[in-house]
């Protein structure tokens, strides 16, 4: 009688110590315990220019695990990837979570209201490059200290989603940036492969300082948590095909780290890109592409052409190396300067 007394005794410990490691957890203005999803805004205040308003959820399963970070619309035009968190928000059940799950579908408001792509146009800088920001700078600058503090400090993983953007027709991809420590790489590695997309692209040449980041996968990664970037959308298009690839790549890599039942069934033998070969327009004028996003293209290949305003070719653009073409310029618009293509050089082998 004793004894069992002693068992129930321990048993309630143990309870109150799992309730204990469940408290709420609070980004911005949203609080949930377990069970719950809340909605609610990381408040960047007006400083040397406007303020805005993030809008996030926090959806916390009743089962302990880790805290895994979504983020979309850096680039508030890349729409698929957008809608792909706004579609998570509503179909995430936190019955079935272990841990947690915070969702930030839009970082770059202005971008997506005024449709401007790349940039914030409250400051004119890209919202993917200022990393880890800083509370005393440009909105671009104190939206991304608030994300560094708010989202990413608290959470334990994270995946960067963007896509094409208005002036981009790409075919989707992920990045994988490893950072030197083995046990953090092969598990960022494995959260790519569980991802699903079929081409990935080797990035070693971010930021080694996490004070100088720029961007919000090298961030995370940085701090210690493992992080990639994933790419799929394309020309302000919102493709179902798109947008679920984003989605079920977001719930195979919640399988991978356990925080879903089930297998994430990882791709199997995915193209690895070691180098991006980017061209820059030479001219502005008119532009005609020759190829498509996705296609395979020879070094020297003509891959499309500038023309006047009268429709006389002022430059011929040739593929710097052969590979795959991860974007090509989806609009006749082009300045001087301007990204014309991105081709991915695959790699001779694959990636350790
Ligand atoms: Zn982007």
């Amino acid at each position: 009688m004793r004894k069992r007394l002693a068992l129930v005794l321990l048993s309630c410990a143990l309870c109150e110590a799992a309730t204990a490691q469940q408290p709420g957890l609070t980004v911005g203005t949203a609080t949930a315990v377990a069970g719950q999803t809340v909605t609610g805004f990381i408040e960047v205040p007006a400083a040397s220019d406007v303020g805005t308003k993030i809008p996030l959820a926090v959806i916390r399963g009743p089962k302990p695990g880790p805290t895994l970070a979504l983020v979309a619309g850096a680039h508030g035009t890349e729409y698929a990837s957008i809608i792909a968190l706004e579609k998570l928000i509503q179909e995430l059940n936190p019955a079935d979570i272990s841990g947690t799950v915070i969702i930030v579908p839009l970082v770059n408001i202005a971008s997506f209201a005024q449709l401007v792509p790349h940039l914030n146009p409250v400051d004119g800088k890209n919202m993917n490059r200022f990393y880890p920001g800083n509370p005393n700078g440009t909105q671009t600058e104190r939206v991304s200290w608030a994300i560094t503090k708010q989202v990413v400090e608290r959470s334990d993983y994270l995946i960067d989603l963007h896509g094409g953007d208005l002036d981009e027709s790409l075919r989707p991809y992920s990045y994988w940036g490893p950072v030197g420590n083995a046990q953090q790489d092969a598990v960022s590695r494995a959260m790519v492969l569980a991802f699903g997309l079929d081409t990935i692209i080797l990035s070693t040449d971010r930021p080694r300082d996490p004070n100088a980041a720029r961007y919000l996968e090298t961030n995370a990664s940085l701090r210690g948590k493992p992080s990639f970037t994933a790419e799929a959308g394309f020309a302000g298009t919102v493709q179902l095909e798109d947008v679920m690839a984003l989605t079920n790549g977001c719930l195979n890599v919640m399988r991978y780290l356990k925080m879903l039942p089930g297998n994430a069934h990882p791709v199997q033998d995915p193209v690895w890109i070691e180098r991006v070969a980017s061209i820059s327009s030479e001219s502005a004028g008119v532009f005609y592409p020759l190829v498509k996003r996705g296609w395979y293209v020879q070094e020297g290949m003509k891959i499309g052409y500038v023309t006047d305003l009268f429709g006389k070719t002022l430059w011929e653009v040739r593929a710097p190396s052969g590979g795959v073409v991860l974007h090509i310029c989806s609009v006749p618009s082009m300045k001087k300067g301007d990204t014309v293509a991105n081709i991915g050089v695959v790699a001779s082998r694959v990636p350790e």
